[in-house]
This record gives C-alpha cells, sequence and structure tokens, in this order.
C-alpha cells in the first residue's frame, strides 16, 4: 500500500507540513523496496549462469567416459566457478549490509590514513606481480566512519586499479585534507585502459561491467559489484565518489568525506580503530 497517500489538504499548516513529511518517508521506502526487489532479481539471474555452467559442465562429462586429465581440467573448471559464485555471494552480502546499514549505521572515529596504508600494503605483492609501480602519499587524517566498511572500498578500487592497468604501468594513492579541514580527499589514479565518458556514471550501477575487450585477451570477470559497494559505503558515510578518465589514459576515483574534528572527542584516549 505503499502508493497511498494521506489525504489531508488544506486543514493547517502543520498538518500539511506532517502528510508532506509523511509521504515524502513513503516515497523514500518504496524506492527502497523497489531497489531491494531488483536486487533480488538481478542476483538470482547472476547466479544461475555460473550454476548453469556447472552443472552442463558435469553432464557432458558424465555422458561419456574420459581420461583422468579431462576430469582434472573439469574438477579445475569448476573450482573457478565456484570461486565465482562465492566472490559473487560475498559480494551481495556486502552489498545488502552496506544498503541497509545506510540510515542507521553507527560511525567510530577511525584513521583513514591507517586504513588505506593497510590497504595498500595488501596490494603492495599483486602490483608488483602485475609489474605496476604502487605510490602512497597519505596524509593524517580521521573520519567518523565504518573501518570494515572503508577498508573494502579502497580494496576494490585498488583491485580494479591493477586489473585495468597494464604491465608497468603506475598506481597513485593519494590521501589530502582541503583547506579548510573540513573535508578529507582519496584519490586512487591509474594510468590503465580508462573508461569511455559514455559508462562513467553506468560504472557504479549494480552488475554494470564494461566491454571486456578493453582488456586484450582477457573477458571481464569481475561481479560488477565493486563499485556499486563504494557508492553504497560512500553514501552512508555521507561522501561523495565520482571517477574522471578518457580511454587509454587510465582512470582516477575520487572520494571526499567529512572530516571528524579529533577536537570535539572528549576522551582523546578512545579515539581509535575498532
Ligand atoms: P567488476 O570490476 O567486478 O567488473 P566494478 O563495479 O568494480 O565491477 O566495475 C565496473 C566496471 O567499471 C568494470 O567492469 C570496468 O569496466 C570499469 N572499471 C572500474 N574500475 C576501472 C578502472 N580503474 N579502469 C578501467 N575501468 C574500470
Amino acid at each position: 500500500h505503499l502508493e497511498e497517500r494521506l489525504p489531508w489538504r488544506g486543514t493547517g499548516d502543520e498538518l500539511d507540513q506532517l502528510a508532506a513529511t509523511i509521504n515524502g518517508l513513503l516515497d523514500r521506502i518504496a524506492v527502497h523496496v523497489s531497489r531491494k526487489q531488483d536486487l533480488l532479481a538481478n542476483a538470482a539471474h547472476e547466479l544461475r549462469t555460473p550454476l548453469a555452467a556447472i552443472r552442463s559442465s558435469i553432464e557432458v562429462t558424465l555422458n561419456e567416459p574420459r581420461s583422468v586429465e579431462d576430469y582434472q581440467e573439469l574438477l579445475g573448471e569448476l573450482i573457478e566457478e565456484n570461486d565465482h559464485l562465492e566472490n559473487l555471494v560475498n559480494q551481495l552480502l556486502l552489498l545488502s549490509e552496506t544498503e541497509s546499514d545506510r540510515h542507521f549505521i553507527h560511525l567510530h572515529p577511525i584513521s583513514l590514513d591507517q586504513a588505506v596504508q593497510r590497504s595498500v600494503e595488501m596490494f603492495r605483492g599483486v602490483a608488483e606481480e602485475n609489474g605496476l609501480a604502487l605510490h602512497a602519499k597519505l596524509q593524517p587524517s580521521w573520519v567518523k566512519g565504518n573501518v570494515e566498511h572503508l577498508r573494502q572500498v579502497v580494496n576494490n578500487l585498488l583491485d580494479n586499479a591493477v586489473k585495468f592497468t597494464p604491465e608497468g604501468g603506475g598506481i597513485d594513492v593519494t590521501l589530502r585534507r582541503s583547506a579548510d579541514q573540513s573535508t578529507v580527499e582519496l584519490a586512487i589514479a591509474d594510468n590503465g585502459y580508462g573508461i569511455p565518458t559514455e559508462e562513467h556514471d553506468k560504472v557504479f550501477e549494480r552488475f554494470f561491467r564494461g566491454d571486456g575487450h578493453r582488456v586484450p585477451g582477457e573477458p571481464t570477470q569481475g561481479t560488477g559489484l565493486g563499485l556499486s559497494i563504494c557508492a553504497a559505503v560512500i553514501h552512508s558515510h555521507n561522501g561523495e565518489i565520482k571517477v574522471e578518465s578518457a580511454p587509454g589514459e587510465g582512470a582516477t576515483f575520487r572520494i571526499t568525506l567529512p572530516l571528524h574534528d579529533l577536537r570535539s572527542e572528549d576522551q582523546y584516549g578512545e579515539v581509535g580503530e575498532e
């Protein structure tokens, strides 16, 4: 019954205002419910594809006797499909958690530079393996946030930067406080394949995957959920995320978050990572 509206009209300013507020809330709930329904439908669709692939590989192999090598190859394929499914389910859970947390999330003061540094260190090995230079320049910055969710954002962005930058390229991570100390900007920039202008808004949509041809010889393996998770987390922290990119020149993801003023803490000692 979300379409129903309160019928009050012209019965006094306060009642009108109350009706408008409640109708606004109903609209928001309706949007939320329809987004959840869309997510469920999309998720079912996305889960069906790897499940169908697993079933058909098994069927084909069962229909006639095979060599041990064939069975080994099949098991290798099944593990890959299984990993993809596991990744998809984990991302879906995270997305559902971050989206439903949006209005109720409890934020604690955390050191953003330390959180980012940990992610950068985690990616150093994989960057090296892919022949990429990874540099970080981080100003000390405190924000009110959920440290797990914010690290997930940095991990997703670094994961993409590594995936979409060819060997010999570089990734720069910078964290800079604004001059008036009201916000902090986190930029993750790569000099890889880049994103066409018409896809700049689409990349934050759930399940959007770019044209795999951009990465020569490799189909896009991802789930298309990484950046939608980033957007959900950043919005739940009252921040903004945007992309700047030109094809062939790399991509820069910029996040702005409100800075937490440490002086407002009563107990300095309580400030810390969870
Ligand atoms: P996934 O990486 O799982 O495909 P994402 O939501 O993280 O999903 O990204 C969506 C799409 O945005 C990617 O498929 C890719 O086309 C594009 N994209 C994201 N990050 C980058 C990047 N750093 N460089 C080029 N393209 C990118």
